[in-house]
C-alpha cells in the first residue's frame, strides 16, 4: 500500500483522524494546515495574543445575518480543539435516528458508530474531573436538582484539568488533550508530515479524480510561496466555514456551503452572595438536558473581557458587576438551531469567507424560553442576580421577574449572541438531492475527495460536536481505507 499518496487538509479534530488512520495504514500522509505549530510554552496567555496565534482572523469570523452572531474558529496545528472546553457529548440516538430518515444516512447508527466512539474516548483519555467540583459547578447542579431537573457532569478531554482557567487560550498544563497533544504525534510517528503555514488554495483535477493542490505558503518573515502536491485521495477537514469554501474556490458547487447550521448560544452571568471562582476555576461542567434535544443549558468560560463584553449592552447597570467577578459565574442557554446559514468565498479576499446565517422564529422562540429556564435554575441555586446581556433587559433579580421579563418571545435584534459550533455545511447521506456526499463523506461525481471534519454532519447534532466529529471522520476514512484495499 506505500507510494499512494494522501492529503489532508486541515489538522483539527476530523484531519487528525485522518492522519492517524491512514498513516497507520501504510499510506504516504502529508497534512496541510493553514495556522502555525505552537507548543505548550506558547498557550495559556493573554486572550488578546491567543486570539492572534490560535484564532482564524484573530477571533473575528462573524455570521452575518439580520443578527450577526459572533462565531470564532481555531486556526492552528489542532484546529479548534485546541481552543476548546474540551466536553465530549456522544451523538444522540435520536439525531442519529433523524439522520438516518432524513438524509437516508447509512452505516452511522449508534451500533455503528460505538466502536469509533470507545475508540476516541480512549486515544483522548475522556472523563470526568478528577478533584472536587468547582463551586460554580456546585451551585448549577445544586440547582437543577432542587428543581428535579435531569443534569449530569460532561466528560471531557482533559483527565487532569488542574482549573487554570485557560481552556479558550491554549491549556497550559496540556491537560486539555486538544490533538496536537494526542493524535497528530501519534499519527506523525507513523509517518505523517505536517506542513504549517500553509494554505490550500484549489484542488485541481478533472472530476471524477482530483489531482493536485494549490498550497499558498506563509511562513512567518518569509515571502509567501505557492506550492503544488499531487495526490491519490484528498481528505476535507477545514471545518464546517472553510472546507465549504475551499470546494466553492475550486469550483465544486452541489449542496456546497449552502446548509450552515449552528447551536446559537446566549451567554449571562450569575452573581452569588460570596465568591465562586468564576475565574479562578475550570467552567462549570454540569449540562442540564431536561430540555434536549432542543434547549441545553450548561456552563461557559469567563474572562474579565468576556465579562466586560456581555455588560457592555448595559453598562450603567453593568459596570459595578465588573468590581464583583470573584462572585460572578457565567451560563448560557443553546438551541439546536433551525435556521440556516451559508459559506461563500469572499470575493475580494482570497483568504477570507463570507458566512451568513438567518435565524429562524423558533430559534428566538426557544432562546427565550431556554433564558427563562436559565434564570429559573440560577436563582434556584441561590443566585442574587442574573445579567443576561440582552440589549436594554435590566438585571433580572429573582425567578418572578425572570417570568415576567421572558413571557413573550424577545426581539431577534435584542439578542447578543455567539456560537463555537458550525456543522453541516456539506452534508452526507443517500439523497443526492439534499447532500453533497455519500453516506461516507465521498463528494458526489468525485472518485477520490473525502469530507471529514464538521462540514459533513447532515444536521445540528444537538450536542457538543467534537465527539460527532472525529466518529464520523474516522468511519470515513476507514471505510476508505478498506474499499481501497479491497480493490487493489
Ligand atoms: C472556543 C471553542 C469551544 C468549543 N468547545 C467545544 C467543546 O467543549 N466540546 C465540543 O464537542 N466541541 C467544542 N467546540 C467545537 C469543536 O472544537 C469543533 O466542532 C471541532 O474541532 C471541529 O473539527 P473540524 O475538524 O471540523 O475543524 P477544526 O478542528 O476547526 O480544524 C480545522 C483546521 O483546518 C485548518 N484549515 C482551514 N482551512 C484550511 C485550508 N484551506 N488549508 C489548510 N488548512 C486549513 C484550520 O486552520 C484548522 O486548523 C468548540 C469550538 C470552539 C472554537
Amino acid at each position: 500500500m506505500s507510494g499512494k499518496r494522501a492529503l489532508v487538509v486541515g489538522s483539527g479534530a476530523g484531519g487528525a483522524v485522518c492522519a492517524f488512520e491512514l498513516a497507520t495504514a501504510g499510506w504516504d500522509v502529508t497534512v496541510i494546515e493553514e495556522g502555525g505549530a505552537f507548543a505548550l510554552e506558547d498557550y495559556g496567555q493573554s486572550a488578546e495574543r491567543a486570539m492572534a496565534l490560535l484564532y482564524r482572523h484573530r477571533g473575528m469570523t462573524p455570521l452575518l445575518g439580520a443578527n450577526p452572531i459572533a462565531y470564532v474558529e481555531g486556526c492552528c496545528v489542532g484546529g479548534s480543539t485546541e481552543i476548546n472546553s474540551g466536553f465530549w457529548r456522544r451523538t444522540p440516538d435520536a439525531t442519529l435516528d433523524e439522520w438516518a430518515t432524513d438524509y437516508d444516512l447509512r452505516g452511522a447508527s449508534a451500533g455503528d458508530l460505538e466502536p469509533h466512539f470507545v475508540w476516541a474516548e480512549a486515544a483522548l483519555h475522556v472523563g470526568l474531573h478528577a478533584g472536587k467540583w468547582p463551586t460554580s459547578t456546585a451551585l448549577f447542579a445544586h440547582g437543577a436538582t432542587t428543581l428535579g431537573w435531569a443534569h449530569h457532569e460532561v466528560p471531557r478531554i482533559a483527565p487532569n484539568c488542574r482549573g487554570t482557567n485557560r481552556c479558550a487560550s491554549g491549556c497550559p498544563t496540556g491537560a486539555k488533550q486538544g490533538v496536537s497533544q494526542s493524535l497528530l504525534p501519534r499519527a506523525q510517528a507513523a509517518g505523517a508530515r505536517l506542513l504549517t503555514h500553509a494554505r490550500v488554495h484549489q484542488i485541481h483535477g478533472d472530476a471524477p479524480h482530483a489531482q493536485r493542490v494549490e498550497i499558498l505558503r506563509h511562513e512567518p518573515g518569509q515571502p509567501p510561496q505557492t506550492e503544488w502536491l499531487t495526490a491519490d485521495a484528498v481528505f476535507l477537514a477545514c471545518g464546517a466555514t472553510e472546507t465549504p469554501a475551499l470546494l466553492r474556490r475550486s469550483g465544486i458547487h452541489h449542496n456546497i456551503g449552502d446548509s450552515l447550521q449552528i447551536h446559537p448560544m446566549l451567554k449571562v452571568l450569575a452573581e452569588f452572595p460570596s465568591s465562586v471562582g468564576g475565574l479562578s476555576s475550570v467552567l462549570p461542567l454540569v449540562q442540564i438536558t431536561e430540555f434536549a434535544p432542543d434547549i441545553s443549558l450548561g456552563g461557559s468560560y469567563l474572562t474579565p473581557g468576556h465579562a466586560a463584553v456581555l455588560l457592555a449592552d448595559n453598562w450603567p447597570q453593568g459596570r459595578d458587576v465588573m468590581t464583583r467577578l470573584d462572585r460572578v459565574a457565567a451560563y448560557y442557554v443553546a438551541v439546536r438551531g433551525r435556521g440556516h446559514g451559508s459559506v461563500r468565498p469572499a470575493t475580494a479576499d482570497a483568504t477570507r469567507s463570507t458566512l451568513r446565517y438567518a435565524m429562524a422564529p423558533q430559534d428566538v422562540e426557544l432562546l427565550t424560553q431556554g433564558l427563562r429556564h436559565l434564570a429559573r435554575v440560577l436563582f434556584a441555586a441561590g443566585a442574587l442576580a442574573v445579567h443576561t446581556g440582552v440589549t436594554s433587559m435590566p438585571t433580572l433579580t429573582s425567578a418572578q421577574h425572570a417570568e415576567r421579563a421572558l413571557h413573550a418571545p424577545l426581539r431577534a435584534d435584542s439578542l447578543n449572541l455567539s456560537t463555537v459550533h458550525a456543522f453541516a455545511s456539506c452534508p452526507i447521506g443517500e439523497r443526492q438531492a439534499k447532500t453533497a456526499a455519500n453516506s461516507f463523506g465521498k463528494l458526489w461525481g468525485w472518485q477520490n475527495l473525502i469530507l471529514a471534519d464538521a462540514s459533513c454532519l447532515p444536521s445540528s447534532p444537538g450536542v457538543n460536536p467534537q465527539a460527532t466529529v472525529m466518529a464520523l471522520a474516522r468511519r470515513n476514512v476507514r471505510a476508505w481505507i478498506s474499499d481501497h484495499a479491497a480493490t487493489r
